[in-house]
Protein backbone atom coordinates (compact mmCIF):
# COMPACT_ATOMS: atom_id res chain seq x y z
CA UNK A 1 0.00 0.00 0.00
CA UNK A 2 1.76 3.60 -1.25
CA UNK A 3 1.89 5.97 1.65
CA UNK A 4 -0.88 7.95 0.89
CA UNK A 5 -3.27 5.19 0.69
CA UNK A 6 -2.28 4.09 4.08
CA UNK A 7 -2.92 7.34 5.39
CA UNK A 8 -6.37 7.36 4.28
CA UNK A 9 -7.46 4.33 5.29
CA UNK A 10 -6.12 5.14 8.69
CA UNK A 11 -7.89 8.21 8.94
CA UNK A 12 -11.42 6.53 8.05
CA UNK A 13 -10.02 3.56 10.23
CA UNK A 14 -10.09 6.28 13.08
CA UNK A 15 -12.30 8.97 12.87
CA UNK A 16 -14.66 6.16 15.21
CA UNK A 17 -12.41 7.25 18.27
CA UNK A 18 -10.98 4.67 20.60
CA UNK A 19 -12.62 3.46 23.70
CA UNK A 20 -10.99 6.53 25.59
CA UNK A 21 -13.05 8.85 23.35
CA UNK A 22 -9.50 9.97 21.56
CA UNK A 23 -9.73 10.73 17.61
CA UNK A 24 -6.18 9.95 16.94
CA UNK A 25 -4.20 12.38 19.81
CA UNK A 26 -7.64 14.41 20.22
CA UNK A 27 -10.54 14.42 22.11
CA UNK A 28 -10.58 12.38 25.36
CA UNK A 29 -12.09 11.91 28.40
CA UNK A 30 -13.05 14.64 30.75
CA UNK A 31 -10.46 15.30 33.81
CA UNK A 32 -12.45 15.87 36.41
CA UNK A 33 -13.83 12.89 38.75
CA UNK A 34 -17.37 14.74 39.82
CA UNK A 35 -18.48 14.38 35.65
CA UNK A 36 -16.72 11.54 34.71
CA UNK A 37 -19.42 9.16 35.64
CA UNK A 38 -21.95 11.70 34.45
CA UNK A 39 -20.72 11.61 30.70
CA UNK A 40 -19.73 7.94 31.05
CA UNK A 41 -23.31 7.44 31.76
CA UNK A 42 -24.30 9.41 28.61
CA UNK A 43 -22.14 7.76 26.40
CA UNK A 44 -23.33 4.59 27.39
CA UNK A 45 -27.03 5.16 27.02
CA UNK A 46 -26.20 7.00 23.72
CA UNK A 47 -24.74 3.52 22.15
CA UNK A 48 -27.78 1.41 23.22
CA UNK A 49 -30.39 4.25 21.66
CA UNK A 50 -28.41 4.15 18.39
CA UNK A 51 -28.87 0.11 18.90
CA UNK A 52 -32.36 0.72 19.63
CA UNK A 53 -34.67 0.35 16.11
CA UNK A 54 -37.09 2.46 17.97
CA UNK A 55 -35.07 4.85 18.40
CA UNK A 56 -33.91 5.20 15.31
CA UNK A 57 -37.44 5.40 13.74
CA UNK A 58 -38.34 8.03 15.85
CA UNK A 59 -35.42 10.24 14.59
CA UNK A 60 -35.88 9.23 11.06
CA UNK A 61 -40.03 10.27 11.70
CA UNK A 62 -39.00 13.31 13.06
CA UNK A 63 -36.22 14.12 10.37
CA UNK A 64 -38.90 13.39 8.03
CA UNK A 65 -41.79 15.06 8.91
CA UNK A 66 -40.43 17.62 11.62
CA UNK A 67 -37.01 19.08 10.10
CA UNK A 68 -38.02 18.63 6.62
CA UNK A 69 -35.51 15.95 5.55
CA UNK A 70 -33.98 15.31 3.30
CA UNK A 71 -32.90 18.76 2.15
CA UNK A 72 -31.98 19.09 -1.37
CA UNK A 73 -28.68 19.49 -3.04
CA UNK A 74 -29.47 22.39 -5.64
CA UNK A 75 -27.09 22.14 -8.97
CA UNK A 76 -25.95 26.59 -9.18
CA UNK A 77 -26.72 27.96 -12.20
CA UNK A 78 -25.52 31.18 -12.18
CA UNK A 79 -22.95 30.66 -9.05
CA UNK A 80 -21.07 28.36 -11.34
CA UNK A 81 -18.33 29.99 -13.55
CA UNK A 82 -18.34 29.88 -16.98
CA UNK A 83 -15.55 26.97 -18.06
CA UNK A 84 -14.74 26.31 -14.34
CA UNK A 85 -16.29 23.56 -11.53
CA UNK A 86 -19.85 23.34 -11.00
CA UNK A 87 -20.61 24.09 -7.58
CA UNK A 88 -23.82 22.38 -5.75
CA UNK A 89 -25.21 23.15 -2.38
CA UNK A 90 -26.22 20.99 -0.12
CA UNK A 91 -29.41 22.63 1.73
CA UNK A 92 -29.38 22.66 5.33
CA UNK A 93 -30.90 25.96 5.12
CA UNK A 94 -34.14 24.60 4.11
CA UNK A 95 -34.19 22.62 7.63
CA UNK A 96 -37.07 23.42 10.22
CA UNK A 97 -35.28 26.55 12.15
CA UNK A 98 -33.15 27.59 9.12
CA UNK A 99 -29.58 25.51 10.23
CA UNK A 100 -28.23 22.33 10.86
CA UNK A 101 -28.10 22.39 14.36
CA UNK A 102 -31.68 20.73 14.33
CA UNK A 103 -30.45 17.56 13.39
CA UNK A 104 -28.07 17.14 16.90
CA UNK A 105 -30.16 19.28 19.04
CA UNK A 106 -33.10 16.80 18.31
CA UNK A 107 -31.22 13.41 18.45
CA UNK A 108 -29.95 15.02 22.37
CA UNK A 109 -33.41 16.02 23.57
CA UNK A 110 -34.94 12.61 22.26
CA UNK A 111 -31.82 10.86 24.09
CA UNK A 112 -32.67 13.08 27.46
CA UNK A 113 -35.94 12.11 27.52
CA UNK A 114 -34.70 8.17 26.94
CA UNK A 115 -32.31 8.33 29.98
CA UNK A 116 -35.27 9.76 31.92
CA UNK A 117 -33.87 13.58 32.66
CA UNK A 118 -36.13 16.13 33.46
CA UNK A 119 -34.09 19.15 32.15
CA UNK A 120 -32.13 20.36 28.97
CA UNK A 121 -29.10 22.75 30.25
CA UNK A 122 -26.87 24.50 27.81
CA UNK A 123 -25.09 28.04 27.10
CA UNK A 124 -25.59 29.52 23.74
CA UNK A 125 -23.64 32.83 22.36
CA UNK A 126 -25.13 33.90 19.59
CA UNK A 127 -28.60 32.03 20.57
CA UNK A 128 -28.50 29.37 17.69
CA UNK A 129 -27.89 26.48 19.47
CA UNK A 130 -30.44 27.92 22.11
CA UNK A 131 -33.30 27.91 19.92
CA UNK A 132 -32.67 24.60 17.97
CA UNK A 133 -32.39 23.27 21.78
CA UNK A 134 -35.16 24.99 22.72
CA UNK A 135 -37.77 23.98 20.03
CA UNK A 136 -36.59 19.80 20.42
CA UNK A 137 -37.55 20.79 23.82
CA UNK A 138 -40.99 22.22 23.18
CA UNK A 139 -41.50 19.27 20.58
CA UNK A 140 -40.57 16.82 22.89
CA UNK A 141 -42.18 18.27 26.34
CA UNK A 142 -38.97 18.68 27.79
CA UNK A 143 -37.38 21.92 30.69
CA UNK A 144 -35.29 23.75 29.06
CA UNK A 145 -32.61 26.23 30.55
CA UNK A 146 -30.65 28.56 28.69
CA UNK A 147 -27.81 30.23 29.94
CA UNK A 148 -26.69 33.28 28.07
CA UNK A 149 -24.32 36.46 28.65
CA UNK A 150 -26.63 39.62 29.41
CA UNK A 151 -24.09 41.28 26.71
CA UNK A 152 -25.45 38.84 24.12
CA UNK A 153 -28.80 38.78 25.14
CA UNK A 154 -28.96 42.64 23.83
CA UNK A 155 -27.32 42.28 20.87
CA UNK A 156 -29.08 39.08 19.76
CA UNK A 157 -32.57 39.98 20.21
CA UNK A 158 -34.87 37.64 17.85
CA UNK A 159 -33.21 34.95 18.94
CA UNK A 160 -33.72 36.19 22.62
CA UNK A 161 -38.13 36.11 21.18
CA UNK A 162 -38.01 33.15 19.87
CA UNK A 163 -36.48 31.12 23.10
CA UNK A 164 -38.88 32.86 25.34
CA UNK A 165 -41.53 32.31 22.77
CA UNK A 166 -40.68 28.67 22.72
CA UNK A 167 -41.00 28.31 26.42
CA UNK A 168 -37.51 28.10 27.48
CA UNK A 169 -36.00 29.41 31.09
CA UNK A 170 -33.43 31.84 30.04
CA UNK A 171 -30.92 32.77 32.73
CA UNK A 172 -29.17 36.15 32.18
CA UNK A 173 -25.29 35.78 32.96
CA UNK A 174 -24.42 39.16 34.15
CA UNK A 175 -20.61 37.90 35.61
CA UNK A 176 -17.23 38.59 33.88
CA UNK A 177 -17.85 39.67 30.54
CA UNK A 178 -21.19 38.70 30.15
CA UNK A 179 -20.81 36.91 26.98
CA UNK A 180 -20.35 32.90 26.06
CA UNK A 181 -17.44 31.67 28.22
CA UNK A 182 -19.46 33.13 31.49
CA UNK A 183 -22.52 31.51 30.39
CA UNK A 184 -20.69 28.36 29.96
CA UNK A 185 -19.31 28.85 33.63
CA UNK A 186 -22.97 29.57 34.84
CA UNK A 187 -24.65 26.70 33.28
CA UNK A 188 -21.77 24.34 34.22
CA UNK A 189 -22.97 25.25 37.89
CA UNK A 190 -26.11 24.53 37.61
CA UNK A 191 -25.62 21.42 36.00
CA UNK A 192 -23.95 20.46 39.03
CA UNK A 193 -26.73 21.45 41.34
CA UNK A 194 -28.91 18.50 39.48
CA UNK A 195 -27.01 16.40 37.38
CA UNK A 196 -29.36 13.31 37.63
CA UNK A 197 -32.31 15.31 36.43
CA UNK A 198 -30.29 17.65 33.42
CA UNK A 199 -28.78 16.52 30.61
CA UNK A 200 -26.33 18.86 29.07
CA UNK A 201 -26.44 19.39 25.50
CA UNK A 202 -23.22 20.53 23.70
CA UNK A 203 -24.08 22.48 19.97
CA UNK A 204 -21.36 21.23 18.54
CA UNK A 205 -18.12 18.58 18.06
CA UNK A 206 -16.24 19.87 20.88
CA UNK A 207 -16.35 18.70 24.50
CA UNK A 208 -15.21 15.89 26.28
CA UNK A 209 -16.29 12.51 25.07
CA UNK A 210 -19.05 11.04 24.00
CA UNK A 211 -19.90 14.69 22.60
CA UNK A 212 -17.93 14.95 19.35
CA UNK A 213 -18.93 11.43 18.76
CA UNK A 214 -22.30 11.79 19.95
CA UNK A 215 -22.98 15.05 17.86
CA UNK A 216 -21.23 13.77 14.42
CA UNK A 217 -23.54 10.51 15.13
CA UNK A 218 -26.44 12.90 14.39
CA UNK A 219 -25.51 15.37 12.31
CA UNK A 220 -23.68 12.53 9.79
CA UNK A 221 -27.41 12.56 7.92
CA UNK A 222 -26.39 15.10 6.17
CA UNK A 223 -23.24 13.68 3.98
CA UNK A 224 -25.43 10.03 3.90
CA UNK A 225 -28.02 12.68 2.26
CA UNK A 226 -25.77 14.16 0.16
CA UNK A 227 -23.74 11.05 -1.16
CA UNK A 228 -27.08 9.50 -2.18
CA UNK A 229 -28.00 12.63 -3.95
CA UNK A 230 -24.89 13.38 -5.63
CA UNK A 231 -24.60 10.42 -7.25
CA UNK A 232 -28.21 9.77 -8.19
CA UNK A 233 -28.02 13.35 -9.70
CA UNK A 234 -25.03 13.31 -11.75
CA UNK A 235 -23.91 9.70 -12.01
CA UNK A 236 -20.88 10.85 -9.52
CA UNK A 237 -18.77 12.01 -6.61
CA UNK A 238 -18.48 15.33 -6.26
CA UNK A 239 -14.83 16.77 -6.74
CA UNK A 240 -14.20 18.71 -3.55
CA UNK A 241 -16.60 18.36 -0.70
CA UNK A 242 -16.61 21.95 1.39
CA UNK A 243 -18.13 23.33 4.81
CA UNK A 244 -17.21 26.17 7.20
CA UNK A 245 -15.81 25.00 10.69
CA UNK A 246 -16.53 26.88 13.81
CA UNK A 247 -16.94 24.02 16.27
CA UNK A 248 -16.88 21.50 13.16
CA UNK A 249 -20.93 19.77 13.33
CA UNK A 250 -21.84 20.73 10.15
CA UNK A 251 -18.36 20.18 8.45
CA UNK A 252 -18.20 16.70 10.10
CA UNK A 253 -21.89 15.72 9.06
CA UNK A 254 -21.10 16.65 5.43
CA UNK A 255 -17.63 14.69 5.31
CA UNK A 256 -19.15 11.92 7.13
CA UNK A 257 -20.50 10.49 3.81
CA UNK A 258 -17.10 10.79 1.73
CA UNK A 259 -14.33 10.03 4.23
CA UNK A 260 -13.99 6.32 2.36
CA UNK A 261 -13.78 8.40 -0.60
CA UNK A 262 -10.19 8.77 -1.70
CA UNK A 263 -11.02 10.86 -4.76
CA UNK A 264 -13.17 13.32 -2.72
CA UNK A 265 -11.17 16.33 -1.04
CA UNK A 266 -12.67 17.64 2.10
CA UNK A 267 -12.13 21.09 2.70
CA UNK A 268 -12.85 23.00 5.91
CA UNK A 269 -12.99 26.95 5.60
CA UNK A 270 -12.23 28.57 9.02
CA UNK A 271 -13.22 31.95 9.69
CA UNK A 272 -9.99 34.34 8.46
CA UNK A 273 -11.98 37.33 10.15
CA UNK A 274 -9.83 40.76 9.87
CA UNK A 275 -7.06 38.92 8.00
CA UNK A 276 -4.38 35.82 9.29
CA UNK A 277 -1.86 38.33 9.96
CA UNK A 278 -3.95 39.92 12.72
CA UNK A 279 -5.35 38.76 15.80
CA UNK A 280 -8.68 38.99 14.76
CA UNK A 281 -9.56 35.88 13.70
CA UNK A 282 -10.98 32.52 14.72
CA UNK A 283 -8.60 30.26 12.32
CA UNK A 284 -7.87 27.27 14.87
CA UNK A 285 -6.46 24.62 12.20
CA UNK A 286 -4.59 26.85 10.40
CA UNK A 287 -2.95 28.76 13.43
CA UNK A 288 -3.55 27.27 16.43
CA UNK A 289 -1.53 24.54 18.68
CA UNK A 290 -2.76 21.51 20.20
CA UNK A 291 -3.61 21.45 23.76
CA UNK A 292 -6.54 20.83 26.67
CA UNK A 293 -9.05 23.18 26.52
CA UNK A 294 -12.61 23.12 27.80
CA UNK A 295 -11.71 19.30 28.47
CA UNK A 296 -10.90 18.01 25.36
CA UNK A 297 -7.40 17.97 23.43
CA UNK A 298 -7.74 20.21 20.35
CA UNK A 299 -6.04 22.82 18.04
CA UNK A 300 -6.85 26.26 19.99
CA UNK A 301 -5.51 29.46 19.73
CA UNK A 302 -3.64 30.01 22.65
CA UNK A 303 -2.46 32.98 24.59
CA UNK A 304 1.28 33.60 25.40
CA UNK A 305 -0.29 31.81 29.08
CA UNK A 306 -1.86 28.95 26.79
CA UNK A 307 -5.07 30.33 27.69
CA UNK A 308 -7.79 29.93 24.99
CA UNK A 309 -6.77 33.33 23.05
CA UNK A 310 -9.68 36.33 22.19
CA UNK A 311 -11.08 35.36 18.91
CA UNK A 312 -13.38 37.59 16.41
CA UNK A 313 -15.34 36.18 13.24
CA UNK A 314 -18.51 38.17 11.95
CA UNK A 315 -20.26 34.81 12.13
CA UNK A 316 -20.68 34.44 15.89
CA UNK A 317 -21.77 31.06 14.94
CA UNK A 318 -17.62 30.16 13.73
CA UNK A 319 -16.06 32.36 16.62
CA UNK A 320 -14.41 29.92 18.69
CA UNK A 321 -11.39 29.33 19.93
CA UNK A 322 -11.32 25.70 19.82
CA UNK A 323 -12.32 23.26 17.11
CA UNK A 324 -13.83 19.23 17.47
CA UNK A 325 -10.97 16.84 17.77
CA UNK A 326 -12.01 15.06 14.41
CA UNK A 327 -10.83 17.71 12.62
CA UNK A 328 -7.58 17.75 14.22
CA UNK A 329 -7.01 14.14 13.39
CA UNK A 330 -7.88 14.23 9.95
CA UNK A 331 -5.71 17.69 9.25
CA UNK A 332 -2.81 15.32 10.71
CA UNK A 333 -3.29 12.69 8.73
CA UNK A 334 -4.10 15.39 5.26
CA UNK A 335 -7.09 13.80 4.54
CA UNK A 336 -9.34 16.75 4.79
CA UNK A 337 -7.70 20.38 4.44
CA UNK A 338 -8.39 23.66 5.93
CA UNK A 339 -8.47 26.91 4.19
CA UNK A 340 -9.88 29.71 5.62
CA UNK A 341 -11.83 33.23 4.62
CA UNK A 342 -12.12 36.76 5.96
CA UNK A 343 -14.86 38.70 6.75
CA UNK A 344 -14.85 40.80 4.23
CA UNK A 345 -14.81 37.57 1.37
CA UNK A 346 -17.77 36.02 3.72
CA UNK A 347 -19.61 39.58 2.79
CA UNK A 348 -19.07 39.54 -0.48
CA UNK A 349 -20.15 35.65 -0.91
CA UNK A 350 -23.34 36.61 1.13
CA UNK A 351 -24.73 39.00 -1.49
CA UNK A 352 -23.04 37.19 -4.53
CA UNK A 353 -25.14 34.08 -3.36
CA UNK A 354 -28.23 36.37 -2.67
CA UNK A 355 -28.29 37.79 -5.81
CA UNK A 356 -27.14 35.36 -8.27
CA UNK A 357 -29.38 32.50 -6.85
CA UNK A 358 -31.61 34.49 -4.97
CA UNK A 359 -30.57 32.09 -1.72
CA UNK A 360 -29.44 34.52 1.57
CA UNK A 361 -27.02 32.27 3.73
CA UNK A 362 -25.79 32.68 6.57
CA UNK A 363 -22.88 34.56 7.45
CA UNK A 364 -20.80 31.41 8.60
CA UNK A 365 -21.78 29.58 5.21
CA UNK A 366 -20.95 32.16 3.74
CA UNK A 367 -17.57 31.33 4.46
CA UNK A 368 -17.66 28.23 2.53
CA UNK A 369 -19.60 29.69 -0.25
CA UNK A 370 -16.59 32.39 -0.46
CA UNK A 371 -13.99 29.44 -0.64
CA UNK A 372 -16.26 28.02 -3.51
CA UNK A 373 -16.35 30.96 -5.64
CA UNK A 374 -12.47 31.47 -5.04
CA UNK A 375 -11.90 27.96 -6.35
CA UNK A 376 -14.01 26.83 -8.78
CA UNK A 377 -12.93 29.40 -11.67
CA UNK A 378 -9.33 26.94 -11.37
CA UNK A 379 -10.88 23.82 -12.04
CA UNK A 380 -12.15 21.86 -14.85
CA UNK A 381 -15.91 22.45 -16.09
CA UNK A 382 -16.39 18.38 -15.75
CA UNK A 383 -15.38 19.35 -12.09
CA UNK A 384 -17.51 19.78 -8.77
CA UNK A 385 -17.65 21.69 -5.51
CA UNK A 386 -20.13 20.41 -2.96
CA UNK A 387 -21.02 22.97 -0.37
CA UNK A 388 -22.43 22.47 2.82
CA UNK A 389 -25.31 25.44 3.12
CA UNK A 390 -25.03 25.37 6.58
CA UNK A 391 -27.95 27.43 7.46
CA UNK A 392 -30.09 30.64 6.39
CA UNK A 393 -29.20 34.24 6.36
CA UNK A 394 -32.61 35.58 8.29
CA UNK A 395 -30.79 36.46 11.47
CA UNK A 396 -27.96 38.46 9.52
CA UNK A 397 -29.95 40.77 7.07
CA UNK A 398 -30.15 43.71 9.61
CA UNK A 399 -26.35 43.47 10.35
CA UNK A 400 -25.32 43.28 6.76
CA UNK A 401 -27.54 46.12 5.77
CA UNK A 402 -25.73 48.58 8.10
CA UNK A 403 -22.37 46.84 7.97
CA UNK A 404 -22.12 47.13 4.01
CA UNK A 405 -24.09 50.70 4.13
CA UNK A 406 -26.85 49.02 1.83
C1 LIG B 1 -23.53 27.29 14.65
C2 LIG B 1 -23.42 27.41 13.18
C3 LIG B 1 -22.25 27.05 12.47
C4 LIG B 1 -20.99 26.61 13.16
O1 LIG B 1 -21.05 25.43 13.88
P1 LIG B 1 -20.34 24.10 13.43
O2 LIG B 1 -20.42 23.24 14.65
O3 LIG B 1 -18.95 24.41 13.02
O4 LIG B 1 -21.12 23.55 12.30
C5 LIG B 1 -22.26 27.11 11.09
N1 LIG B 1 -23.34 27.54 10.41
C6 LIG B 1 -24.48 27.91 11.03
C7 LIG B 1 -25.62 28.37 10.21
C8 LIG B 1 -24.56 27.86 12.43
O5 LIG B 1 -25.69 28.23 13.04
Amino acid sequence: MNIRAEILENATATLAPDSNGYFGEYGGPIDDPRVAPLLAEIGAAFDLAMADETFQAGLMHLRKHYVGRPSPIYPTTNLSPAGGARIYLKREDLNHTGAHKINHCLGEVMLAKRMGKKRVLAETGAGQHGVALATACALLDMECEIHMGVVDIAKEHPNVSRMKILGCDLVPVSMGTGTLKDAVDSAFISYMKDPENTFFAIGSVTGPAPYPRMVQAFQSVIGQEARQQFVELTGGMPTEVVACVGGGSNAIGLFSGFLDEPGVTLVGVEPAGKGLDTDKHAATLTLGKPGVMHGFRCYYLQGEDGEPAPVHSVASGLDYPGVGPQHCHLKDTGRARYESATDAEAFAAFMTLSRSEGIIPALESAHAVAYAIRRAPKMRPDQSILVNLSGRGDKDIDFVISELGL
